[in-house]
């Protein structure tokens, strides 16, 4: 079984017992071991990100550019091997897992760009001979706190900008995915790294997490996962005054209108709905039809959701995966419990038994339901839609926001004026017109609104708002 270690100043090192990392769509197949640190590790990792932070941060545009495209290279070079351990480690088809490699290779390469466009203002003083000029620091040492559900483009996406920006990291990934991580980490080694710029940290939440966001050597904190951990998180940075970025849950809404071209909206609803096996915080849960189209959607959706095939995520004919895990998967079958005893008609939503000791679960479409429910107020995680029916675009719009949350939105519609009043009304941070909720790019701002965001924006140029600080200096050349 091989053994995978944390890394620190540069050093792999064994921090703590070796933890199994299974695979969920074959229990008996496990991935390999990786060693899960504690507070003493985080105690070492901060150390050695403090003591390379002052020359990582006067490294030249060029010396960054160089690492950040090496990465982006090798990970585009080796994305199908890489694409099929991702897949093998969090479960999510082979071509998700190829495309989500991909993703964090455009990701490095964008920001490699980013370090050569880093740009200042030069202004003329309100007051004679004297210069203004707005300049861009980095932040210092950052901690990136990331979730199982996109193991390899999350990191990815928070540790690019940050080495980009001149900062140094330490990752604490989550714990039921650490291989992408590790991945990311011999890159970053092998395409020459310094010692302390990036380390590794992989092991819990409740003590590595933990110990990472109440470190005083920790300037910032970005994390993305579930609101109940974001919310602590920011309690703790709140109190220290330490910058925090938080991108959590979903209840994203679909919105499907009577003038919707069904041929666009039901293969629209599948994917946002069901695909990565509805694990994605940006997947469409709230269904919301418009009723003189609402039957005739319906039929559309069970027929197509019929034809999706549930497999092992590296047989290359599966649609959809296997749910991440056991509690997971327990956690789903309730909520499937739920919408039959909050008198929805449930439409799949079984566990699965495929001959392989895996978590499938069928795809489950929640019928005949209203907005209050709890399965429609919940963040449910898992391959499960509810379909609500509003009587035109004002209900729609109105149940579209009624909401916690305030990922993205999406509406179906051959009309501009309809498509125009959704984007203008949605409280979300990202609208969808005649796309699936899910999917994004990569050059442009990330994030929402509500219980879903809090902080700066994540991707693109925007990420330098969270990792970098601004200067403004006064020069009097009299
Ligand atoms: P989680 O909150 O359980 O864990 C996220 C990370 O936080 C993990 O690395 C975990 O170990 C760590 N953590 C847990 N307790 C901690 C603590 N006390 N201190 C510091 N760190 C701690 O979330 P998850 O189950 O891994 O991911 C699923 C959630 O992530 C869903 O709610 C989903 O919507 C959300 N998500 C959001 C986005 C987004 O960009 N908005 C993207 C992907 C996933």
């Amino acid at each position: 079984m091989t053994k995978h270690d944390s890394l620190i100043n540069g050093k792999w090192q064994k921090l703590g017992d070796y933890k199994p990392n299974i695979n969920p769509s074959d229990t008996e197949d496990v991935i390999g071991e990786y060693s899960y640190g504690d507070a003493s590790s985080v105690e070492a990792a901060v150390a050695a990100a403090k003591s390379a932070q002052e020359a990582w941060r006067n490294s030249t545009p060029q010396q960054r550019f160089d690492l950040l495209d090496a990465v982006g290279n090798k990970l585009a070079e080796r994305s199908k091997e890489i694409g099929a351990f991702l897949s093998r480690e969090e479960g999510k088809t082979l071509a998700e897992g190829v495309g989500e490699t991909m993703r964090a290779s455009q990701v490095f390469k964008f920001h490699a760009g980013e370090c050569l466009r880093q740009v200042g203002d030069l202004q003329a003083s309100t007051r004679p001979d004297i210069d203004v000029e707005t300049t861009r620091e980095p932040v210092g040492v950052v901690g990136l706190i990331t979730p199982w559900n996109f193991p390899i483009a999350i990191p990815a996406w928070k540790i690019a900008p940050a080495l980009a920006h001149g900062n140094c990291v330490i990752l604490k990934p989550a714990d039921l995915t650490p291989g992408c991580a590790h991945i990311i980490a011999e890159l970053l080694v092998e395409c020459g790294c310094p010692n302390g710029v990036f380390n590794l940290v992989m092991g819990r939440g409740s003590t590595v997490g933990e110990a990472l966001i109440s470190h005083p050597d920790v300037d910032a904190i970005s994390f993305t996962g579930s609101v109940a951990t974001g919310r602590h998180i920011a309690e703790v940075c709140g109190k220290q005054l330490k910058k925090v970025q938080l991108e959590m849950g979903g209840k994203n809404p679909m919105v499907v209108m009577n003038d919707a071209d069904l041929s666009i909206a039901v293969p629209a609803c599948i994917n946002g709905t069901f695909f990565s096996t509805g694990q994605r915080c940006t997947a469409s849960s709230r269904l919301i039809v418009e009723a003189g189209v609402h039957d005739e959607f319906v039929d559309a959706m069970t027929k197509a959701m019929s034809n999706l095939k549930i497999g092992d995520a590296l047989d290359p004919s599966s649609h959809i995966g296997p749910v991440v895990d056991e509690k997971q998967l327990l956690s789903n079958l309730k909520y499937v419990d739920l919408a039959r005893s909050e008198a929805a008609e449930v439409i799949g939503g079984q566990r699965l038994e495929l001959g392989k000791n895996g978590f499938f679960q069928a795809p489950a479409l929640f019928l005949g339901t209203d907005n209050a429910m709890r399965i429609n107020q919940e963040e449910i995680f898992g391959p499960c839609g509810s379909v609500i029916k509003a009587a035109g675009f004002e209900e729609a719009m109105a149940i579209a926001n009624d909401t916690p949350f305030g990922l993205t939105a999406g509406i179906c519609t051959s009309s501009l004026k309809t498509a125009r009043e959704f984007k203008r009304q949605a409280d979300v941070g990202m609208v969808m017109v005649n796309l699936p909720t899910a999917g994004v790019d990569y050059h442009v701002a990330f994030g929402g609104r509500k219980g879903s965001s809090f902080g700066a924006r994540e991707q693109g140029r925007y990420a330098a708002e969270f990792y970098t600080t601004v200067k403004t200096a006064y020069c009097f050349a009299g």
